[in-house]
């Protein structure tokens, strides 16, 4: 399947991918990469990687995106029918209440929505305070446990958000998951740019980065890469109330290449290959410091006798919350910058 990569971001913000639940994020991606790939892999975790073969012998260069995106899971199921939820990554539960929701059960996908105590009945002092994820509740219409079960809700059934792609002016776009659908685009993008190249490439869709990073060792291990680069998100930190020393990154301006987060500290030559790469090719970006969290590169960088490892990432608006935006141009300009690096990796590795 060939698209464009507007096509690719919306097919891939509306599809779901919860943590350790990635198979309909996984099916797109191997449609969107079989076009560019020579070889499709699945491993025992289940990361995708599609391999583009270099020259015979040749170093290998690892890209990694991971599918996976903050959701929920089904915990326990009251006896009147409301499901109680775990939360499967970072999310902030000051933006869980009256959330649409999807809870995808073996039989069919259930709608809900995320209720609370309603703020009517509540005491003036319940009323400043945080409502927790463990007050919250997932109502799918259920009239109690027995009805929830025989409808087919199960314990353990993952719950993602409901919400659709969206263009908006100037380039940019709200969706559900960009953080990381947005590297998944760009991933695919880069295998789209890419024509002959010395190095082989594997591109790997990774599985449960949100919850430790977890796919891209094993994927890491396999591959032994000389080389990774990680796409994936980061925080834009263009609106009000946001500090400068916090993050100069902007929506729009370019992506990041990172110098230091809290899981790496890229790899001085991998800083210069990219560094130098973008301002040869006149590709916008932005430089990222310091910032906590973390991409599949910290784990990648530490496998094995040690991996060169660094990031791309889109400077994202609103990330680990239900909707989130981003510029097209800064998914395009990662992909460009990612395959205008990988053409000149020969210089470097
Ligand atoms: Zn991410």
């Amino acid at each position: 399947m060939c698209l464009s990569l507007r096509d690719n971001l919306e097919k891939l913000s509306n599809a779901c991918g919860v943590t350790g639940r990635e198979s309909e994020v996984r099916e797109l991606m191997i449609r969107l990469m079989t076009p560019y790939a020579d070889e499709i892999i699945v491993d025992k975790l289940e990361n995708v990687i599609a391999v583009k073969k270099g020259k015979e012998n040749s170093s290998k260069i690892m890209l990694a995106a991971h599918m996976d995106e903050v959701g929920l899971m089904v915990k326990t199921i009251t006896k009147d029918g409301f499901l109680q939820f775990a939360k499967m990554g970072g999310i902030d539960d000051r933006i869980l209440p009256a959330q649409m929701v999807k809870v995808f059960s073996k039989k069919k996908v259930f709608p809900g929505i995320i209720g609370s105590k309603p703020p009517h009945i509540q005491k003036e002092e319940e009323r400043k305070k945080i409502i927790t994820s463990d007050e919250l509740f997932i109502d799918v219409g259920a009239q109690n446990r027995e009805n929830a079960l025989a409808m087919g809700v199960a314990i353990g059934d993952s719950v993602g958000f409901d919400i659709e792609y969206t263009a908006l002016e100037n380039d940019a776009a709200i969706g559900k998951a960009f953080d990381n659908r947005a590297g998944c685009a760009a991933m695919v993008e880069t295998l789209k740019l890419l024509e002959k190249t010395d190095f082989t490439v594997y591109a790997a869709g990774t599985v449960q980065e949100e919850v430790g990073l977890r796919g891209a060792g094993t994927a890491a291990f396999a591959v032994d890469p000389d080389v990774a680069i990680a796409l994936d998100v980061t925080i834009a930190g263009d609106v009000p109330g946001v500090r400068e020393y916090d993050t100069t990154l902007k929506m729009g301006k370019g992506p990041a290449i990172t110098i230091t987060d809290s899981g790496l500290i890229t790899h001085p030559k991998v800083l210069r290959w990219l560094h130098e790469t973008a301002e040869q090719e006149t590709i916008p970006y932005q430089i990222e410091t310091g910032l906590m969290g973390s991409t599949d590169a910290a784990r990648i960088s530490l496998t094995r006798c040690g991996i060169p490892s660094g990031n791309i990432s889109v400077p994202t608006r609103y990330i680990h919350s239900p909707v989130s935006m981003v510029s097209l141009k800064d998914v395009e300009n990662a992909a460009r910058l990612t395959a205008a690096a990988i053409n000149k990796a020969g210089s470097y590795f």
